[in-house]
């Protein structure tokens, strides 16, 4: 198995929302498994100041000003930068990881909507360009940052659209975050169900032509676009779909020889989305992107 990391101070917040608390769980299930969770470092406020500015880093350390540190959506807490902090951590250290090893998975979420300046929808820091921008300074030729989670990751868009020898290909299957993205970068909106698994394959393809080995993915794995997840989920996409969905991009990235970072991103328990659904699907992706 490829590694996988996780913080325990991720689910330190007193806001308990499944962004903070299911990479414990899914931790858990792998264990249960028998698989070894890497506990990785905290991003250092060094490495934070190279993408977000002085103002909100603050604001998320110390609570101030009110408005900026809760501009995610929640309630701030003397431990929302340590959980903030050790979610990057684990997301750049799986880039490093799989920059060597060929794939890594961080148990991790809230990364796609926080912008530079502010968070957003559940996004505190943006582990996503974080980890792209750490990338390229660690030497990889190319980063291509899939992002398949149900909303549109805007934040990642404005923080990463002027950078050179990067990619950002967004599949949406929710309007949230709805923007319009600059060459080369690409946004596909998917309204019907039928077209999700199609999308996704046109834009394996297309990629094809491009990527050479070595290249490194970061996959925003998200799994809210299931049918019974009240936040995203679009009718008809079943959990079957978002299986095929990790197994089309398991079998591109080993085909072109990639190396894949990836992490958690959306999906909510509700009535219609058990928790143990929900830690069952994201496990699976693990096992899948992380087998040796
Ligand atoms: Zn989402």
């Amino acid at each position: 198995m490829r590694p996988i990391f996780f913080h325990q101070d991720t689910t330190k917040t007193k806001v308990q929302f499944d962004t903070t608390k299911k990479g414990y769980e899914v931790a858990h299930a792998l264990q249960a498994l028998r698989h070894t969770i890497e506990s990785p470092l905290p991003l250092s406020r060094t490495v934070l100041e190279r993408y977000h500015t002085k103002q909100y880093i603050d604001a998320i350390e110390f609570g101030e000003p009110h408005d900026l540190a809760e501009s995610q959506g929640f309630a701030w807490d003397e431990n929302t930068w340590l959980s903030a902090t050790a979610q990057t951590g684990a997301m750049v250290a799986a880039v490093y990881a799989a920059m060597a090893q060929g794939s890594a998975y961080a148990l991790a979420s809230g990364f796609h909507h926080a912008a530079a300046g502010h968070g957003g929808g559940f996004c505190t820091f943006n582990g996503i360009a974080i980890a792209a921008g750490e990338a390229l300074a660690a030497g990889a030729r190319r980063v291509i940052v899939l992002d398949f989670d149900a909303h549109g990751g805007g934040g990642t868009h404005g923080m990463i659209s002027g950078w050179e020898n990067i990619l950002h290909y967004d599949l949406s299957t929710s309007p949230y975050e709805y923007y319009t993205p600059t060459a080369p970068h690409r946004r596909a909106h998917v309204s019907n169900a039928l077209q999700y698994l199609p999308t996704i394959q046109a834009l394996l393809e297309d990629l094809d032509t491009q990527v050479l080995p070595r290249d490194v993915v970061i996959l925003n794995a998200g799994m809210d676009s299931y049918e019974g997840c009240d936040i995203g989920g679009l009718n008809g996409i079943t959990i079957e779909m978002l299986r095929e969905r990790d197994r089309l991009v398991d079998i591109w990235a080993r085909r072109n020889q990639l190396s894949v970072a990836a992490c958690l991103a959306g999906g909510y328990q509700g009535n219609r989305y058990p928790q143990e659904l929900l830690v069952q699907i994201h496990t699976e992706s693990v096992l899948r992107i992380c087998a040796d």
